[in-house]
């Protein structure tokens, strides 16, 4: 690719407090290319009313380096793509495109891969044997997959839609050739935290828009580890519960990070610099 500048984008609904774009253009320019990262917002002005295939087409002719894709077309992405890596495709979304010079679409799953670098780094010595994940939405697929793929030999998920966490569990159980993953009633899962190893929230519950925690803590104990992916605010109760309990714990902004980290190499070939990466990020 033409390093001397890059050009990338997200299409998604509803980007405006992204701040995966800002991450990018100052990774870009502390390597010494001009980078321009546009949202594409089916929600916003231009984009509304188009088809994904469209944006797609639209951002080949237009010479993009890459694409990030987010809700609510991270499935729909997938047919649409020269090539898809394996996990992207065992796991049935993308969230990231690389575009080549020639104009061919690779599709990878960032979230999964940024999800997993944060586990490693920031719970290192944590005990994975049996995990309970509350929440399988759009986020709580890639979480579940990562934890499965990264040392955790079985995961039970509860949502309160109990056709999704069943959905979910069926889905990577079939992608990764095992049974490690168990859809769970959320009404009482608290008995099943209270055994397990550890917890991630993957709802958005603790978020401003969304006060308090998906379970109650009561039945945490110091010897869990305690994760969740909502990053605004950072410190969110159940973590600040958690830590004040003495667990070790796992903020959502590492996944945020990063998806953008992974997917700057992807883009680029150049190897980003995380600590700037969450810099800015954290600047925003
Ligand atoms: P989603 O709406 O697709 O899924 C959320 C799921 O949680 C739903 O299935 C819902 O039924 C379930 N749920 C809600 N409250 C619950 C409760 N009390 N108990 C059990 N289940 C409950 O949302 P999503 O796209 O998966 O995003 C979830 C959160 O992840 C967002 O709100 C956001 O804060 C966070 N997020 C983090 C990152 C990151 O990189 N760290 C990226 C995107 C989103």
């Amino acid at each position: 690719m033409n390093r001397d500048s890059i050009l990338l984008g997200l299409i998604g609904e509803g980007l405006d407090l992204s701040r995966t774009p800002a991450m990018h253009e100052a990774e870009g320019l502390a390597h010494g290319a001009a980078t321009v990262y546009r949202r594409i917002d089916t929600r916003g002005k231009r984009a509304s009313g188009r088809e994904l295939k469209t944006l797609l087409d639209a951002a080949l002719a237009l010479g993009f380096n890459g694409l990030n894709i987010t809700h609510p077309f991270k499935q729909a992405i997938v047919p649409l793509l020269d090539e898809v890596s394996e996990q992207a495709q065992q796991l049935g979304a993308v969230n990231t495109v690389v575009i080549s010079p020639e104009g061919r679409t690779t599709g990878h799953n960032t979230d999964v891969t940024g999800f997993a670098r944060g586990l490693e780094e920031g719970l290192p010595q944590a005990k994975m044997d049996t995990v309970v994940q509350v929440g399988a939405g759009g986020v709580g697929n890639a979480v579940a997959y990562a934890l499965v793929t990264h040392g955790v030999r079985e995961l039970l998920v509860a949502d309160l839609d109990s056709t999704r966490a069943e959905a979910l569990a069926a889905e990577i159980n079939k992608a990764i050739g095992r049974e490690a993953v168990r859809g769970v009633d959320a009404r009482g899962i608290e008995t099943s935290i209270a055994q397990a190893d550890g917890v991630v929230n993957a709802t958005p519950m603790g978020m401003l828009a969304h006060p308090g925690t998906a379970f109650d803590t009561a039945c945490l104990t110091p010897a869990h580890w305690v994760a969740d992916v909502v990053y605004m605010p950072i410190e969110t109760e159940l973590l600040a519960t958690a830590r004040a309990l003495g667990c070790q714990t796992l903020d959502g902004t590492r996944m945020a990070i990063y998806q953008a980290v992974d997917a700057f190499g992807l883009f680029t070939g150049l190897e980003a610099d995380a600590s700037r990466m969450r810099e800015t990020f954290l600047s925003l």
